[in-house]
């Protein structure tokens, strides 16, 4: 029998490692760490999809390539999803690390006009150039450890004009980088220091102003809101996603981080696609997420940069059929680009496999984004979005930290970063 013509072979991987099953729904509980594994593996790239997949035999006997990649002793799987991210900000608070060493909380920071009101400063005075010369930046970084696609939030602008600055930033680097960046309207951030007396009227201005405005110049897919004491409360965000879907962005929530405001029942009620941190999160707020399918995004690494002793309660999660994801909460107080960081703090603090934080970096962020039919595990028709790991199985993953496990990044199809 003839060969079939494909782009691009990956061969003699050591392991091939993906999660299991394109399917509509995320995937809980045991299915998790259900991952499909194939030794001595092949994988087969036409026209930026995948084509086949299994033993490197059948598959070199089936097709001919243009290109053949070598991935003796090493591992292939998804690219990572990094599905929480606030990617686009002017400034750095290097400083404020310093006074939270000294014991300030984030919260008091940010009542003294710190935090994300310093950001929303630099950021109002940046412009759109600027803006995506940091994006690109910080993209670079995230692919280099792995990361093909990631969700970006707006919310330092906090103006009409100063969100759709941020957004259309998005856009634009969008159009010239490898990576894939789905934007979020995140107006909701906090309330700014014009509106510090009257939040309602702020809340408002997003409303009648902010959400249709981005919505009709298609500058975002979700709404999210940051749900907390200091922030905006249950109301305020019920109000605010209520808006955003009747104009076509999906909501998303900023929930029960640090403290119990009953975020995780508004995701459950609202069907919000995402409730992220949750580490506070009840246990009937947890039941209602599980029920409608709402994916909790956990950041670890907020955990960590909060220095608070505080994670999310995974394992209950697992058990109740809540659905995980992992992101980075890539942010100018939690600077971290690396999603092998986050899986290697989900293994320690949340207690998952490295298979389950392999499956919520990958296929469960996936849904996160709404890209799950596109992305996030290594199966025919799927677009070849693949990392090539410099180790021999999966498990390394978590396992071995602090340096960078990526040898090679396809994109699409296409060798994007070559490492070696
Ligand atoms: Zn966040």
């Amino acid at each position: 029998m003839p060969k079939k013509p494909a782009d691009l072979i990956i061969k003699n991987a050591s392991e091939l490692a993906t999660p299991n099953g394109g399917g509509q729904k995320p995937l809980v509980g045991k299915q998790m760490r259900a991952l499909r594994i194939i030794t001595d593996a092949a994988l087969a790239v036409k026209n930026g999809k995948i084509v086949g997949v299994g033993k490197t035999a059948p598959i070199t006997s089936a097709f001919k390539a243009a290109e053949t990649i070598d991935a003796k002793g090493k591992t292939v799987i998804p690219g990572f999803v990094d599905p929480h991210t606030h990617l686009v900000f002017a400034g750095s608070r290097e400083k404020e690390f310093e006074i939270r060493l000294e014991g300030a909380s984030y919260m008091e920071i940010h009542r003294k006009g710190g935090g994300i009101l310093e950001t929303v400063r630099k950021t109002r005075q940046a412009s759109e150039d600027e803006l995506i010369r940091n994006c690109k930046r910080t993209l670079d970084i995230m692919l280099e450890h792995g990361t093909t696609t990631v969700e970006a939030k707006s919310g330092y602008g906090l103006t009409t004009k100063d969100e759709a600055k941020c957004l259309h930033a998005i856009q634009q680097v969008n159009k010239t980088h490898a990576i894939e960046v789905v934007p979020t309207f995140l107006g909701a951030h906090a309330v700014p220091p014009e509106y510090e007396t009257r939040p309602e009227d702020y809340v408002d201005l997003i409303v009648e102003e902010m959400i249709p405005s981005i919505s009709s110049a298609k500058l975002a897919e979700f709404c999210d809101v940051f749900c907390e004491k200091g922030a905006f409360n249950v109301q305020q965000a019920r109000r605010i996603l209520h808006t955003g879907t009747k104009h076509g962005l999906k909501p998303k929530l900023h929930a029960d981080e640090l403290t119990p405001l009953g975020g995780a029942e508004l995701a459950a009620e609202t069907r919000a696609v995402s409730a992220e941190h949750l580490l506070c999160a009840s246990e009937t707020g947890l039941k209602g997420m599980s029920k409608r399918h709402v994916i909790a995004v956990l950041l670890p690494v907020a955990s960590f940069t909060l220095m608070a002793q505080k994670y999310a309660k995974a394992r209950r999660m697992i058990e109740l059929d809540v659905p995980i994801a992992l992101g980075t909460d890539f942010n100018p107080s939690c600077w971290a680009e690396n999603q092998q960081l986050v899986i290697a703090m989900a293994c320690r603090q949340l207690k998952l496999t490295p298979a389950e934080a392999l499956t919520a970096t990958t296929l469960n962020a996936a849904h996160a984004v709404n890209r799950a039919a596109e992305i996030g595990s290594l199966e025919e028709g799927k677009k070849a979005d693949i990392l090539i790991l410099d180790v021999h199985n999966h498990s390394f993953l978590g396992y071995r930290f602090g340096t960078n496990l990526v040898s090679k990044v396809v994109k699409d199809g296409k060798l994007v970063l070559d490492l070696e």
